[in-house]
């Protein structure tokens, strides 16, 4: 039996043109910073690892004044990976599997707690972050201070079955960063779509809308209607990457959302 657990990575606020790219700067929003816990029988996956807990108390020192300015963290002190695994009794090293959608701030400033893990990412996103290491200039800012640590990162290419049953299955849905992915799960009777920051919010998915910050748009908008699809004719259940409708009717840690 698997069960899947959504942790609370803190709220950021953010101008909303940032979601909506044919919306025009000036109205701020409050969106939940998300990660999940998948208990499998054959071991547990961290899916993201949120903002770094070192950014509560000094934004600036983290992120740096650029990203500081443009998302405010609104997050208590335990909104962040470490204090939302010990509501479940757990610490990294019961961690087997940390799967990363992507390499922006908030989806991988925990990773270097879990030296012991082996990280799953897609190779175009590893193959885009060394360019970036190695002095390139791209359209995407992955976060080097988050992600270059010495961890065990296992490339994957595409669709992907962590355990080989079908029940965990990473799902490649580049476009928003060049190696972005999304997981699927299957616990009991439940059918759960991770999309991550492929689909930000409801919105963006029933309005066709993508983001301002993406990698890809034609990549994306694919990635989009292939999540809605899922959804749509498959009847999955959609948890978006940061919707705060969606986020106040979720059943939290140390409660199982599936
Ligand atoms: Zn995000």
């Amino acid at each position: 039996m698997v069960n899947v657990y959504a942790l609370s990575g803190g709220l950021i606020d953010l101008d909303r043109s940032g979601f909506f790219c044919d919306e025009a700067p000036g109205t701020r929003v409050t969106v939940p910073v998300i990660c999940f816990l998948i208990a499998h029988p054959h071991g547990r996956v961290l899916v993201d690892t949120g903002i770094h807990r070192q950014a509560t108390a000094d934004p600036v020192g983290r992120l740096g004044e650029r990203r500081a300015g443009l998302f405010r963290l609104r997050s208590a002190p335990t909104d962040e990976v470490l204090s939302q695994l010990a509501r479940l009794g757990l610490a990294p090293d019961d961690i087997r599997y940390v799967v990363n959608s992507h390499f922006h701030f908030d989806h991988c400033g925990g990773n270097e707690f879990f030296p012991r893990a082996t990280f799953l990412v897609q190779r175009p996103e590893m193959e885009a972050a060394r360019q970036v290491l190695a002095g390139a200039t791209l359209r995407y800012s992955p976060s080097p201070i988050d992600f270059d640590h010495p961890l065990d990162y296992r490339l994957v290419d595409g669709e992907h079955d962590v355990f080989g049953d079908g029940q965990v299955v990473l799902v490649p849905t580049y476009g928003h960063t060049p190696g972005h992915q999304s997981v699927r799960v299957r616990a009991g009777k439940a059918d759960l779509v991770l999309t991550a920051d492929a689909c930000y919010t409801r919105e963006n998915m029933d309005r066709d809308v993508l983001p301002s910050v993406l990698w890809d748009p034609a990549e994306m908008s694919r990635s989009l209607a292939m999540l809605r699809q899922l959804r749509d004719r498959q009847g999955a259940t959609v948890i978006y990457g940061h919707d705060a409708a969606q986020w106040q009717q979720l059943s939290r840690a140390p409660a199982p959302l599936a």
